[in-house]
């Protein structure tokens, strides 16, 4: 009897061994394929399992094995190509493989919940069935008339079989033969026009050429292109290729309630079903999108992160769109990224992989660079308008009301007399990052964590942007009851308050995670200023994921030293990234636009290069720097952390890890550490980090395999949380 090797939810880093459950035929046993979901028990409960391989033996003495209790899917839900990229995600991050499977699921049917059909029922053909000669059961016209009809379409709905003078009886013979399956009917096709694709221009046209010859197989692509130079307008483009060959295209992007436009376009453009994919979504809602896609009813699947498990019957192309972006990574529980996931799934299921960006991340460009990804480029704008001027405003010195400049106040003025609008960039929300008595010195700090209380003014209140505590705003000092309290710094609310006293004729719009609540603020945002009147729109790093403002001719960043001096060895990555970002939303129509940077420091490296340097000669530097440290790209980085009630936990367990594994493990990789995290408390917990680089991508698979099968012996009390992070993003 074959040994069923299971991923079951649980912390645990292994697969599961069971026999075959007792109720299925011998048939059912041979024909077990991975990705089929069993229920099994598991110590006292009973869970959904997922099938990742047969074995013929098991390490589990055969008299302890146990047999799972039921059979759940007749049929694999998934691909076997998605059980594929599964387990080379829990091999790569070295997490439980039963988590990893689950991201593949949505929830009901990872409570194991049959697949319930929504729309119209219908009938397809299995595997089995279409393997079939024509003219098989002879010995039963019925049947066999049936299968003839299945035949000629791709699904058949009941309604039509009737007709046709086929019973459901009939098909359930069928089904219990293997040879056809229920399934949802394709929905009618959409009743409308779609709007014609723009006619590409010489640079849009050869990068479509390169790309749609290789868009048989697997082939991995990188478009830089400024902002507003097309990339969006390629990828349209390079889908229709994709439908016109019956695939599906599956499209990432970092964030679905900020980008309505983006959504808008991709509907307007194609008569095909596209659903869209989020932690918006009801558990219906994700069920329905994940079916459509799992059997082809959706041409299109556009979806933040989690999105990349979506199942997919014939994936022609990946889109990665403004692939830089760090939500592609996520932070907790399974640390994967998106971005490396979608060129592994290329790989897998020989489709294109195309990431985009006006700003590509260091990873990216050094791949291309190393000939593993084609680089593209897009250089101009259609709209025929100039990239943006930048210059400094050197504040030293200067008086500042709400940290504004009088220089950068004329700009202001200036720019929406002229009937144009401002864009005003302040990565800071809130009203002010510090509260202070001012007679005794006392600092409004977080109780459970190393950091400051922020100052809200609406509603009132102190809140912690770390760990999300929440307090009144006090009135009297609770160390020395003065009621003499000051703020320092500045947020969003603040700057906000004070634009709208000095500019009261013109509205000024704040755009952050506290004004953008619900799912519509930021379409009813994009709205109201589409029409072009003149604004002021002051927001926080929102404001610069992918939208168009194209009445936008200043663009202004408020407090560039805020990002100068970052400890994270990604901290001028990602500033070059966030004012090349922030500074193409200037401009982009027929009026020039200008970027001012206020600062202390015009002569810092950082901003100089920004004044005299495109993005790809910054990127050049920052990669040159990045491969003599032997920092990512160049090398490999590994993290473990840890969570502990008391400080010493931590430290002692990250010790010990690092004694155990440095025997082990090859001269050159570097440990470093253990630390306490730059925030070392957080949450009520005390945070530490043991951090390994390394040159070789084979000696971090092999540490990280180390040092999780050390730390899983090592832990010894429930109090301590600990987690390995494979090629993290910040090194807190
Ligand atoms: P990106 O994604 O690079 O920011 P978009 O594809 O959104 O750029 O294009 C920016 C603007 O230029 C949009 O308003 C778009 O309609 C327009 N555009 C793009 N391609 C063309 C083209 N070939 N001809 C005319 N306008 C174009
Ligand atoms: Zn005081
Ligand atoms: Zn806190």
């Amino acid at each position: 009897m074959p040994v069923l090797r299971l991923a079951i939810p649980s912390p645990l880093r292994r697969l599961f061994d069971y026999l075959p459950p007792a109720d299925i035929s011998d048939e059912q046993v041979h024909g077990l394929k991975p990705g089929q979901r069993l229920r099994v028990s598991f110590g006292a409960r009973s869970l959904i399992g997922y099938l990742v391989c047969l074995a013929d033996t098991s390490e589990v003495p055969e008299t302890k094995l146990k047999r799972a209790l039921t059979l759940v899917d007749e049929e694999p839900l998934i691909p076997p190509t998605l059980v594929e990229l599964c387990a080379w995600a829990v091999e790569y991050y070295q997490h439980p493989p039963g988590e990893v499977f689950s991201a593949a699921f949505p929830k009901t049917m990872r409570e194991g919940g049959a697949n319930r059909l929504e729309g119209v029922p219908g009938w397809r053909l299995t595997d089995r069935g279409l393997g079939l000669p024509a003219g098989a059961l002879s010995r039963s016209p019925k049947q066999s008339k049936a299968l003839a009809i299945m035949r000629c379409e791709e699904a058949v709905s009941k309604t039509a079989l009737m007709e046709r003078g086929i019973s459901q009886n009939i098909m359930r013979e069928l089904e219990k033969k293997g040879l056809v399956q229920k399934c949802l009917m394709p929905p009618p096709e959409p009743e409308f026009k779609p709007s014609p694709a723009l006619e590409p221009t010489s640079e849009q046209a050869s990068v479509l050429r390169a790309l749609i010859a290789h868009s048989e197989g697997f082939s991995c692509h990188l478009l830089q292109g400024v902002t507003g130079s097309g990339k969006t307008e390629v990828y349209l483009q390079l889908i229709a290729n994709c439908l016109q060959r019956d695939q599906q295209a599956l499209v990432l992007i970092p964030e679905i309630g900020l980008t309505p436009q983006t959504l808008a376009r991709f509907k307007s453009r194609f008569a095909a079903n596209i659903v869209v994919v989020h932690s918006g979504l009801t558990e219906r809602e994700r069920y329905l999108a994940w079916e459509a896609a799992r059997v082809g009813n959706a041409q299109i699947v556009i979806g933040t992160r989690s999105a990349i498990f979506t199942p997919l019957k014939a994936l022609g192309v990946v889109i990665v769109d403004e692939e830089h972006d760090s939500s592609y990574k996520q932070q907790d529980g399974f640390r994967y990224s998106a971005r490396d996931m979608a060129v592994k799934r290329g790989q897998i299921e020989n489709a294109q992989v195309l990431l985009g960006s006006a700003t590509p991340s260091l990873e990216s460009l050094y791949n291309a660079s190393r000939g593993r990804y084609t680089l593209h480029r897009l250089t101009r704008r259609p709209s025929g308008s100039q990239p943006p001027n930048i210059s400094v405003i050197d504040i030293r010195r200067s008086e500042l009301r709400a940290g504004m400049s009088e220089d950068l106040m004329a700009a202001i003025h200036d720019t929406l007399c002229k009937d144009q609008q401002v864009l005003l960039f302040l990565n800071r929300r809130g009203f002010a990052p510090t509260l202070q008595c001012h007679s005794c010195g006392w600092i409004a700090e977080c109780q459970h964590c190393d950091a400051r209380m922020t100052v809200h003014q609406k509603p009132a209140s102190l809140q912690c942007h770390h760990c999300g505590a929440n307090a009144p705003l006090a009135h009297q000092c609770p160390q020395c009851h003065s009621g003499d309290l000051i703020t320092h710094g500045l947020g969003t609310e603040q700057t906000q308050a004070y634009l709208q006293q000095r500019f009261a004729q013109w509205p000024v719009y704040r755009v952050d995670s506290d004004s953008m609540q619900g799912k519509h603020a930021m379409q009813a945002l994009t709205e109201s200023i589409s029409g072009g009147k003149p604004c002021i729109l002051l927001g926080t790093q929102m404001l610069t994921k992918g939208h168009h403002f194209p009445g936008v001719t200043l663009v202004a960043i408020i407090d560039v030293d805020a990002m100068l001096f970052s400890t994270d060895f990604r901290g001028d990555e990602r500033m070059a990234q966030l004012l090349t970002q922030v500074a193409g939303r200037a401009g982009r129509a027929q009026l020039p636009g200008q970027v001012l940077l206020q600062t202390h420091y015009p002569d810092h490296p950082l901003v100089q290069s920004m004044l005299t340097l495109d993005y790809t000669e910054q990127a050049r530097h920052m990669l040159d720097s990045r491969l003599s440290s032997g920092m990512p790209p160049a090398g490999q980085l590994l993290i473990v952390r840890t969570d502990s009630e008391s400080p010493l936990e931590g430290e002692r367990f990250l010790l010990e890890l690092e004694r155990k594994v440095r025997n082990t493990m090859p001269d050159e990789i570097q440990l470093i550490g253990p630390l306490p995290s730059p925030m070392q408390r957080r949450a009520g917990k005390f945070r530490h980090q043991l951090i390994a680089l390394m040159a070789s991508r084979r000696d971090a698979k092999a540490l990280a395999e180390t040092m999780v099968k050390e730390a899983e012996l090592g832990k010894s009390s429930n109090k301590l949380k600990w987690s390995i992070d494979v090629d993290p993003m910040d090194l807190y």
